[in-house]
């Protein structure tokens, strides 16, 4: 009997505010323990929350982009239960009129496939609970409470590994490009349960579903998603049946293990908080912030292809960061030609990036400084080599191309004599590759060129260059056979 597995996903994304939700405290990550407390977020009796307005901003951009339906009024509610994650016995959420609802997300790589997203809604996040490895006691860190979450609700239509991870990075390249969250799972910005059941094929019905936790990268997800659909269909074809639980994913071990039988919605208690107004949308400040959304990831593919002839797979390393999809248009919009700006970002300035240890949002590099460079390149003032170090020069130091160049005289060396001596030098250091290219090894040459242009700082002509030394070798085996 053939069985399908589907999926529904709810994904915690903390917002890169600079405030909590409800109290002035920093949200930086990593800080001391408990050392961005207040009484707001640590739940002490009588102390108020207010709402930071950026917040809602940063959940209307997320609304929008996924077509959410938004209502003139939201609402938020306390969710009642206990656990030492929030020390006021319940969590501010939205239960009864969420931000947002009915949106939808169109999947990356299967794009004919549209997802719907239930709703989206904002809450405060909970205490960060660690284990003391010495103790074995809990160790509670409270920095982590108030944090603003979106929590994004799928409905339960997916049906594989593949798709639930193809809507989670979809939906993390949107919430990077919205600017609202860096979607760092290993930091535990982003975060997901699964909901999983299984069903005979054909059945219209949903099977009896478990929850999975402590799901903490891509790979746990698609792992976990595979076992448990797997565990669950070994059930029912032994005729046993499935119990409503959540499961805590055991990366380690590679298997599931139930936490507690799952409580159903109604045995959370929800209320009303009275002590936050509800949000007024007013239609204004939603087109307002319509009429600013960025462009997402996925348009700008289209585009770099469609309208720059840039390549499929560059134009995706491209738009793999935010930062690199602002130089990339920087740099075309001061002239650069659209595929050199792809080789220069993606060749050079990745690999500097790389060697200096930093991603490409960490660097400041003015466009003007790169493009600058490459037009110096394209008109044969220095080699690409001389831009490559001049690059590096910039980028670590932010020095200015032109005076480098100029200090270092990177200027292109056309001057025969000069290159000749360049060569003649090398194939006396290199007896060997000169020996190895008389017996036809061609690799040898292509050695011997690249010392030339070492031994000339890199400021040798390379056409120059391979002409003068294809001159010579000629010169040379002709004055061998003789
Ligand atoms: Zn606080």
């Amino acid at each position: 009997m053939d069985y399908e597995t589907v999926i529904g996903l709810e994904i915690h994304v903390e917002l890169q505010t600079e405030e909590k939700i409800f109290c002035s405290c920093p949200t930086t990550f990593g800080a001391l323990e408990n050392s961005q407390i207040c009484p707001v977020c640590r739940g002490l009796p009588g102390a108020r929350p207010v709402l930071n307005p950026q917040v809602v901003n940063f959940a209307l951009r997320l609304c929008l982009a996924t077509g959410c339906r938004i209502d003139p009024m939201s609402r938020f509610d306390r969710k009642f239960y206990d656990y030492p994650d929030l020390p006021k016995g319940y969590q501010i959420t939205q239960w009864f009129q969420p931000i947002g609802r009915e949106g939808s997300v169109r999947l990356t790589h299967q794009p004919s496939r549209v997802i719907r997203i239930r709703e989206i809604h904002m809450e405060e996040d909970t205490a960060r609970l660690t284990e003391d490895p010495e103790s074995g006691g809990i160790q509670i860190d409270y920095n982590r409470c108030g944090v603003p979450l979106l929590e994004i609700v799928t409905q339960p239509e997916l049906s594989s590994a593949e798709e639930a991870i193809d809507l989670i990075t979809t939906l993390r390249e949107m919430v990077l490009f919205l600017g609202i969250s860096d979607g760092r799972m290993e930091q535990g910005s982003l975060r997901v349960d699964v909901n999983i059941s299984v069903r005979r094929k054909g059945d219209q019905t949903l099977g009896v579903r478990t929850e999975m936790k402590n799901l903490s990268s891509l790979k746990a997800i698609s792992r976990a998603i595979r076992h448990e659909s797997q565990r669950q269909i070994k059930r029912l074809q032994a005729g046993k049946i499935i119990r409503p639980a959540t499961r805590r994913w055991d990366e380690k071990r590679q298997e599931s293990r139930a936490l507690r039988s799952k409580e159903m919605a109604a045995d959370y208690r929800y209320d009303p908080e009275p002590d936050l107004p509800p949000v007024h949308l007013e239609a204004a400040r939603i087109e307002a912030i319509r009429a600013r959304l960025p462009e997402m990831a996925s348009v700008k593919r289209k585009r770099y292809v469609g309208q720059l002839g840039i390549r499929p797979e560059d134009a995706s390393l491209l738009t793999s960061s935010p930062a690199l999809s602002a130089q990339f248009e920087a740099l075309t919009d001061q002239g650069t030609a659209p595929a050199d700006a792809a080789g220069w970002l993606l060749g050079e300035f990745l690999q500097i990036c790389r060697r200096q240890g930093c991603t490409p949002a960490k660097i400041t590099l003015p466009p003007g400084n790169l493009a600058w460079i490459i037009r110096q390149v394209e008109n044969g003032r220095i080699t690409r080599m001389s831009g490559r170090r001049t690059l590096e020069a910039v980028m670590a130091d932010n020095v200015d191309p032109q005076d480098y160049i100029e200090i270092h005289q990177l200027a292109i060396q056309t001057d025969q004599d000069q290159i000749q001596r360049w060569i003649d030098e090398v194939l006396r250091q290199y007896p060997g590759a000169l020996r190895d290219y008389f017996r036809g090894r061609t690799k040898a040459r292509v050695f011997i060129m690249g010392q030339v242009m070492r031994l000339s700082g890199g400021r040798a002509d390379p056409a120059l260059s391979a002409r003068l030394l294809e001159q010579t070798l000629a010169s040379l085996s002709d004055s061998q056979r003789q």
